[in-house]
């Protein structure tokens, strides 16, 4: 099946670009490309199953996800640097729609139910032709963005009735951080703005279809970096306090060194026993009682590779 042309509206996005907050106007047909080095088109590290995330997201087969390449964040300690980094080369494939589609579609004949976003904020034009590319094929998978909060607040809220699952990393609140580490002073406002947004849309509650895979919904996730402990819990009260109590949350302990900030005192080296412990506290005491707190098991375990064709298999 052929797919229509891209409307008005994703070309002048994407020929004056705006997407996201560092409104570079970079014309992303003809170069110089912006900040995120990325083109017009359909630039993809992987799409692959997988099984290893939230329960509600892999049901029985796992969640499809549609690893972007590039991003418009360039966070020092990245986990997945492999396919992130701006201006190094990158695993990354040109594909056209078609090729995606079809991709995603042979993952859904075998049950899958949703459909994930990683890391799109430098490329919602291209998710959302994906997403209608799959409805005119008769496709309705769960949406699920995958997202940095890196976003704009009107671009979230014009996705309210498209995306049924928000899955937002929030990483910082802290400014200095936010300067140090991904190079986006604005990140902590941008972020609780963007947090705030999806929580009117989805509220605090999650929907489960009869087999326990999710229909719609907000997780948050956050990873707690070693050295960070601070951090964390302002993020942890944030949720607590200025969304609600209720909000899902998936707590991750997964961090892992990458060559990039070898010899760094604390993105050197793996998170600790306590410092986990302090922040998984902290949640208790904010009565955060809804989510996942990942088990401080080897970190190794949840490192993909996007050298191999399954990056999330041994
Ligand atoms: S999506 Fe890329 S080119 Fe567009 S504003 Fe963001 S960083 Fe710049």
């Amino acid at each position: 099946m052929n797919f229509s042309l891209p409307s008005a509206e994703y070309l002048a996005c994407l020929s004056n670009c705006v997407c996201c907050p560092r409104g570079c106007r970079a014309d992303r047909f003809h170069g110089p490309l912006g900040y995120c080095q990325t083109g017009a088109g359909f630039e993809i590290a992987s799409i692959c199953l997988h099984c290893g995330e939230e329960p509600v997201l892999t049901g029985r087969t796992g969640i499809c996800n549609i690893f972007f390449s590039r991003c418009n964040l360039q966070c020092q300690y990245c986990q997945n640097y492999q396919i992130s980094r701006n201006r190094e080369d990158v695993i990354s494939r040109k594909l056209n729609l078609d090729q995606v589609a079809r991709q995603i579609e042979e993952k859904m004949d075998q049950g899958v139910k949703c459909v994930g976003f990683v890391s799109p904020s430098h490329v919602l034009p291209q998710m959302e032709m994906i997403m209608q590319g799959l409805k005119k094929r008769g496709r309705n998978p769960v949406f699920v963005m995958n997202t940095n909060a890196y976003d704009k607040t009107e671009r979230i809220a014009a996705l309210e009735d498209r995306v049924q699952v928000y899955l937002p990393d929030l990483k910082y609140l802290d400014e200095s951080l936010a300067i140090h580490l991904s190079d986006a002073p604005d990140y902590p406002e941008v972020a609780s703005r963007v947090l705030r947004e999806m929580f009117r849309q989805k509220g605090p509650e999650l929907k489960l279809d009869k087999e326990g895979v999710i229909e719609s919904g907000l997780i948050v996730r956050h990873l707690v970096l070693p050295g960070q402990v601070e951090n964390s819990k302002q993020v942890l009260r944030f949720i607590a306090e200025e969304l609600s109590p209720g909000v899902y949350i998936s707590l991750m302990s997964q961090y892992s060194p990458i060559p990039a900030v070898a010899g760094d005192t604390n993105l050197g080296r793996h998170l600790s026993p306590e410092e986990y412990g302090e922040v998984v506290e902290e949640m208790e005491r904010l009565g955060l009682e809804h989510g996942w707190i990942q088990e401080m098991a080897g970190s190794g375990h949840y490192k993909p590779d996007f050298a191999r064709q399954h990056p999330f298999k041994e």
